[in-house]
């Protein structure tokens, strides 16, 4: 158990989720209408497309580290590295709300 759990966090991951999910379909659409454009295009689409997939994947990765931040916070275990099990720094967290990983084992 630690007590660097900040008030509101939940509230905060939450939203950073919501905000997230929202870039991601957003983007999905952008990759979905560029799909149907013209085929004299379709160079510079595809390209763009990779671009936009790079950006869905990142925002898909954070959005599962939020989950797993909120899972550890049902657990009581938020704030706690999870590979070596030390207190992650209150710096961190605030920085990083979704942080799972000390600064050392993140490195
Ligand atoms: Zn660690």
């Amino acid at each position: 158990m630690n007590n660097n759990v900040p008030a509101g966090l939940r509230e905060q991951l939450e939203q950073l989720k919501a905000e997230l999910m929202q870039r991601v379909e957003k983007i999905k659409a952008d990759i979905a209408r560029g799909l149907d454009a013209d085929s004299k295009e379709q160079a510079g689409q595809l390209e763009n497309k990779d671009v936009l997939d790079a950006l869905a994947n990142e925002a898909t990765q954070e959005i599962a580290e939020i989950n797993a931040s909120l899972r550890r916070l049902e657990a009581g275990q938020y704030g706690v590295c999870a590979k070596c099990g030390s207190d992650i720094d209150a710096r961190r967290l605030q920085a990083l709300p979704h942080a799972t990983e000390c600064i050392n084992c993140a490195a």
